[in-house]
């Protein structure tokens, strides 16, 4: 471990560096690769994340599209567009953002997305084929979690993981992978009575519940390695996660930060699994 701080911004710029370096030898090749990123929505936090993939993604020579149907797209609309997207040869990676208009569920629509270009692992069986053992793109933040633990050189195996939060974009899939590293691994959720209890038994702590402050120095052992996952905005304009990070950090032997933890990882991760698709499908 490097430190109370577990970082991610060295290892999203290495992820970074790898992925830029898979580009510019598929687009020598004459397969530039593409990712197709589907907005249905007018949300302003979700306009902010799609620009900041736009960017990272063109600095990796990364061709991104951006096909907004407008926030009262229709179901099948969307559907009928990650179909064409699924079969159109020339695209190799496709994203299809939150939230989503009324009435329709990422769940249900992203099985329109083939398992090969899933490259946020929205596809239920993406995540089947996950929790089977099998390859499949895992959600880029569930990925990150893990991803940023390894960086630090924090030992999975054997130990103790809790999970806050049972979403299939988080919670599960983080779950499974931390699971297929032999990690032994409870999911706690907003039904699980006596939280705190459950959470100070880990030797790793995720948070990705959503809710800032949820976590304190009361819901954590000490000496333990907390993730937080949380992303929530901040009256000023700022973002906390879901851990009371000061007090947090003095009991924990590692901490990650928000920002500047899993969610450059996250990003990274997206982009790389984009490369990925498209050396698998040139
Ligand atoms: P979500 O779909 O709202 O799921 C939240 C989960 O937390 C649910 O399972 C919920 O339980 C559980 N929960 C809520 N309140 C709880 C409480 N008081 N005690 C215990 N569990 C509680 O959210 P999500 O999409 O998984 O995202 C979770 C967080 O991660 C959000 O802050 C999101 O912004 C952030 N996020 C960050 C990144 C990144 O790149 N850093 C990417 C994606 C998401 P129930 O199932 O019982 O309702």
């Amino acid at each position: 471990m490097s430190g109370l701080i577990l970082s991610g911004r060295e290892l999203a710029a290495t992820i970074r560096a790898d992925t830029a370096e898979r580009a510019a030898a598929l687009t020598a090749a004459g397969t530039p690769p593409r990712l197709a990123v589907v907005v249905a929505t007018d949300d302003a936090s979700s306009a902010w994340y799609v620009r900041s993939i736009s960017t990272a993604a063109v600095k990796a020579g990364i061709v991104c599209k951006v096909l907004d149907l407008g926030a009262d797209a229709e179901v099948e609309t969307i559907r009928a567009t990650l179909a064409d997207l699924s079969a159109d040869n020339m695209v190799h990676g496709i994203v299809l953002q939150t939230p989503l208009p009324a009435g329709a569920r990422l769940e249900d629509l992203a099985g329109a997305i083939t398992v090969e270009k899933d490259v946020d692992g929205a596809n239920p069986l993406s995540l089947g084929r996950l929790a089977a053992g099998l390859p499949a793109y895992p959600p880029a933040t569930a990925a990150a979690v893990v991803a940023v633990l390894d960086h630090h050189e924090v030992e999975l195996a054997g130990r103790r993981a809790v999970v806050v939060g049972r979403s299939t974009v988080v919670g599960k899939p983080v779950a499974h992978l931390l699971l297929d590293r032999h990690a032994t691994v409870t999911v706690c959720h907003s039904r699980t009575p006596d939280l705190a209890a459950v959470t100070s038994t880990a030797d790793i702590l995720v948070a990705a519940a959503g809710r800032a402050g949820l976590v304190t120095a009361d819901h954590v052992k000490r000496g333990a390695v907390v993730v937080d996952v949380g992303t929530n905005p901040t009256e000023d304009g700022g973002l906390v996660g879901d851990v009371d990070a000061e007090p947090v950090a003095e009991q924990a032997a590692g901490l990650t930060p928000v920002p500047g933890g899993v969610g450059p990882v996250t990003t990274a991760l997206l982009l790389n699994h984009t490369v990925r698709a498209a050396s698998t499908l040139a």
